[in-house]
């Protein structure tokens, strides 16, 4: 067991129960999340994560030139671990909503006859072959959009694994990129820290958070303020939406001052999925998944 990764899930657990009393409208998600969070946890302590060798040149040169460490195929993933916390997440789901549930069963049937290629959905969820993904939703007669979300929760506690092992790199201090330094994908949400209120971003991939520019668009780069600004929802001061009309991104930023923390954030993510339909109903478009990637009522 990582006691480093555990204790970022029994942060994200406690922000989930703060939240579950707080907002009622999502009781029905969060219980959810909670057990995918507490599989996740305990899926963890079994697993083995090959930690990424990166030649230190290589790496230097990686960041000076604002690539990722790693590319998303080569991503370390304990396929077996994922495959068995695969298994548990169909079984949690047929205890969500009809689609999700009917999706867990069809899915659970195909894995014990055997005829669930789980090494391919794994290959498809790193390198994003949506193709690939519906190809194998559609022979186990699921909805793509839940096969990926399973998928992705499948090789969490992975990712994460990768995430903290490269968190302390050194040549990562001075990273302010608006993509992930480690993964290359765009944050799912960011967040105020500090007294002075620095800017940092949650991977929407690895888990991984970094410091972000104090301003500008991270999906663009525009810094021009006529393009950029913000709202938030009467009463909830804590959590503003930032929109670029440069390249009409919006991304959800909590303030930490306020409440909660920089580690539980895909849970507050999870838990302002309103912000996401004001935003989108203003013409503005999330350009990376979140935790939940799908409005699971709708999927
Ligand atoms: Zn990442
Ligand atoms: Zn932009």
């Amino acid at each position: 067991m990582n006691v480093e990764i555990d204790s970022l899930y029994q942060g994200m657990m406690d922000r989930l129960s703060d939240l579950r009393r707080e907002r009622s409208g999502y009781e029905e998600v969060l219980c959810f999340y909670a057990e995918v969070l507490a599989a996740q946890r305990a899926a963890q302590q079994d697993m083995v994560v090959a930690e990424p060798d990166l030649p230190e040149e290589n790496t230097r040169l990686r960041v000076r030139e604002g690539f990722p460490l790693i590319a998303r195929e080569g991503f370390p993933v304990d396929i077996k671990g994922a495959e068995l916390l695969f298994g548990k997440l169909c079984r949690i789901s047929q205890k969500g909503n009809p689609l999700l549930a009917s999706a867990g069963k069809a899915l659970q049937d195909a894995v014990d006859r055997q005829e669930f290629n789980f090494a391919q959905l794994i290959s498809a969820t790193l390198t994003e072959k949506t193709g690939d993904i519906k190809a194998l939703a559609d022979g186990a007669g699921v909805s793509p959009t839940i096969l990926c979300a399973l998928g992705r929760w499948s090789m969490q506690p992975s990712l994460f694994a990768v995430a903290v092992a490269l968190a302390g790199e050194p040549l990562l201090d001075d990273w302010q990129r608006g993509h992930c330094p480690i993964c290359g994908a765009f944050p799912a949400m960011a967040a105020f820290v500090g007294k002075e209120g620095k800017r940092w971003a949650l991977c929407s991939f690895c888990g991984h958070v970094w410091r972000l520019n104090r301003v500008g668009c991270p999906f663009c780069g525009a810094e021009n303020h006529k393009g950029l600004r913000y709202f938030y929802a009467e009463g909830e001061e804590v959590y503003r939406v930032y929109v670029c009309d440069h390249c009409t991104a919006y991304l959800k930023v909590m303030d930490t001052r306020k409440q909660g923390n920089l580690q539980a954030l895909p849970v507050d993510d999870v838990a302002t999925a309103h912000l996401d339909l004001l935003a989108e109903g203003e013409g503005y478009v999330r350009k990376a998944p979140g935790v939940m990637p799908m409005k699971i009522e709708n999927c």
